[in-house]
């Protein structure tokens, strides 16, 4: 199941549930045949799922010690697992540095959607650069946490933007929304954190905090144009060491022309002349011009 997939069934969910443009769990666990119950589960578990032999039911139950942000994740984490049919892998655990198992990132994608519904987030989302504060303010309105919330920021936006979430030493998830990729640009994963970055900085200082600053694109991102900057708001948890960095530039710090099906820059000087409707003869037959 493919994230496209993934975020069209959830946002079928979120309109079916009519949860409200803050949604209240009670209303997603019931379109989802689910209670909700919380208990002390020990540290390093969210939360379970489990399947009622006879009714067919459901029953989630969440880690009373953690956070109600957290808890929240958790139940729309979980109801993804039942609604996309999804058996859980949390044996490995959620962030340890390894790549996480594609039901995980699939039930992560999922509760990204229902707990910031996209209609309500972006007409939250203020207008200029984003800040820690914007992030904060964000995460406040949905009760999301700050790397929830980020990561949803980055998604949605319309100027390009991209987030990552670092574990340790570790890149273990990055991605770039639709403006940066529509121009051919990738992000570094799945790699040590990128020599020369904010997020490195910082967590070389052992603080809990957040900075910002102009660096170079080619830090972070791959097949950009070298003398761009772009700028990056990190913030580092020293209690679990996981940091996570927002990353964004203007539209002009952006390679001209767009990409082929086949992610080759169509350079605009060498590029196919601009059709315009009419047909003309060529040696080797019509060739329509539209
Ligand atoms: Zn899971």
């Amino acid at each position: 199941m493919n994230e496209i997939d993934v975020r069209l069934k959830a946002r079928r969910f979120v309109t079916e549930a009519n949860a409200g443009e803050i949604p209240t769990m009670p209303a997603y666990a019931a379109l989802a045949d689910t209670r909700i119950r919380s208990e002390s589960l020990g540290c390093g578990e969210s939360g379970n799922t489990m399947r009622h032999p006879t009714k067919g039911t459901y029953i989630i139950t969440v880690n009373h010690d953690e956070s109600d942000e957290r808890k929240r994740f958790t139940i729309c984490h979980e109801i993804g697992h039942i609604v996309l049919g999804l058996p859980s892998h949390h044996d490995c655990s959620m962030w340890a540095g390894v790549k996480r198992h594609p039901n995980e990132m699939a039930c992560d994608w999922f509760a990204s959607e229902l707990l910031m519904p996209q209609g309500a987030f972006e007409k939250h989302v203020p207008s200029g650069e984003p800040s820690a504060s914007v992030i904060e303010k964000l995460g406040k309105v949905f009760g999301a946490s700050f790397p929830a919330t980020a990561s949803r920021y980055a998604s949605l936006v319309a100027f390009p933007c991209g987030y990552a979430f670092m574990s340790g030493a570790d890149v273990v998830y990055a991605m770039l929304n639709v403006a940066f990729r529509k121009k051919g640009m990738r992000i570094v994963n799945q790699c040590t954190i990128p020599h020369g970055s904010v997020a490195q900085r910082l967590r070389a200082s052992k603080s809990r905090g957040s900075d910002t600053d102009q660096i170079s694109q080619e830090v972070w991102l791959l097949n950009c144009d070298s003398g761009y900057d772009l700028s990056e708001l990190s913030r580092h948890n020293s209690d679990f060491d996981e940091t996570i960095s927002l990353l964004w530039c203007a539209e002009e710090d952006m390679p001209r022309g767009e990409v082929d099906r086949f992610n080759r820059r169509v350079d605009e000087e060498s590029g196919l002349e601009e059709l315009d409707g009419n047909i003309s003869w060529e040696k080797n037959g019509p060739r329509i011009r539209r």
